[in-house]
């Protein structure tokens, strides 16, 4: 959105596109936090039930953090590269169909106009109108629905799904590391469930979602990936194996 003046929309009603596209943002990251803090706990309460060695537990979860990070990073960079891909393709069109033709453009977008309820001379003079002032902005808007200066950083989308890996995944790292070995796992799976009754908790509310059915689900899905790894490290460390 390039307009200067601010729109009068209700603040419950993201239809201002930077609005909706702040939440996405949020949301974003809140599911990126969960998955730091899920994918690295069940690693280091794994390897912590196969062995009380903390520099194994240690080494574990940094390289879980690291190779996390990186990996969220890859993905979000790929798939925001393709999206931005299409688009950028999608705009060159247009530029190009705007200026080969611009009178079938602008018939175009009258059509549109019409399309969309207005009277034959009022989608007329708005198509004329928007046309003079940024004839490739109103076709991108009225045609595609994006705005050029909407179409997202495929750099900026993996360094934030990194940090946000990140911020999740410290808290059970920490949590395994500061605590008396006696006491690591349940503390460690403590924290972890309080975090993820939290994230869960902000996740619903950014998507207006029920907010105690979504914190149960990411709880209860959290706590049974922890009892998976450490029912595994366990059988492992009784087997000789780790
Ligand atoms: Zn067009």
């Amino acid at each position: 959105m390039t307009d200067a003046s601010p729109l009068p929309t209700h603040p419950d009603e993201p239809h201002a596109g930077s609005l909706a596209g702040r939440l996405n943002w949020l949301r974003a990251g809140v599911l990126g936090a969960n998955d730091g803090i899920v994918s690295v706990a069940a690693v280091v309460v794994g390897v912590a039930g196969a062995t009380t060695s903390t520099p194994a537990i240690a080494t574990a979860g940094i390289a879980a953090l690291v190779g996390g990070a990186i990996s969220m990073a890859l993905g979000e960079y790929v798939s925001v590269s393709s999206q931005t891909d299409s688009q950028r393709a999608l705009i060159e069109k247009e530029r190009a169909e705007l200026a080969a033709d611009p009178e079938a453009e602008l018939e175009e977008l009258t059509a549109l106009w019409r399309a969309q309820g207005l009277s034959d001379d009022t989608a007329a003079r708005v198509a004329a109108e928007l046309t003079e002032r940024d004839a490739l902005a109103a076709h991108l808007s009225a045609e595609l629905h994006i705005d050029e200066a909407d179409v997202a950083n495929p750099w900026h989308a993996a360094l934030s799904s990194a940090i946000a890996f990140l911020a999740g995944a410290i808290l059970p790292l920490l949590a395994i590391l500061l605590t008396p070995a006696r006491l690591r796992v349940p503390v460690t799976v403590l924290v972890v469930l309080l975090a993820l009754a939290a994230t869960g908790a902000l996740g619903a509310r950014l998507g207006q979602g029920a907010v105690g059915r979504a914190t149960l689900r990411v709880v209860v899905g959290g706590a049974l990936a922890l009892a998976a790894t450490y029912l595994v490290g366990t059988l492992l460390g009784t087997a000789g194996i780790a």
